[in-house]
């Protein structure tokens, strides 16, 4: 799955250079993260390091964009053939 920012973001700028897929971009009326490019930070880290820095718990899981592993690994795939 996912993950997605709420309308609560603060646009602090703390998640965006953290992130491994470079998903996370500033957007009106705040930073959002792109499904396309988003793994959870599965391949690069133990937990998605967007949750781990927000400083106000807004990076959440986005149901609209549920996912398995195997959707997860070939988007691994297609976004490390892109670099
Ligand atoms: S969970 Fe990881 S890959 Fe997804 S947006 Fe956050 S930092 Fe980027
Ligand atoms: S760390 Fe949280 S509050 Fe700051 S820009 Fe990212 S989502 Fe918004």
């Amino acid at each position: 799955m996912a993950y997605t920012i709420t309308n609560a973001c603060i646009n602090c700028d703390m998640c965006e250079p953290e992130c491994p897929n470079l998903a996370i971009s500033l957007k009106q009326p705040h930073f959002q993260i792109d499904p396309n490019l988003c793994t959870e930070c599965i391949g690069h880290y133990d937990e998605p390091q967007c949750v781990a820095c927000c400083p106000i718990d807004c990076v959440v899981l986005d149901p609209n964009h549920v996912e398995t592993e195997d959707t997860i690994t070939e988007k691994l795939q297609r976004i490390d053939s892109l670099s």
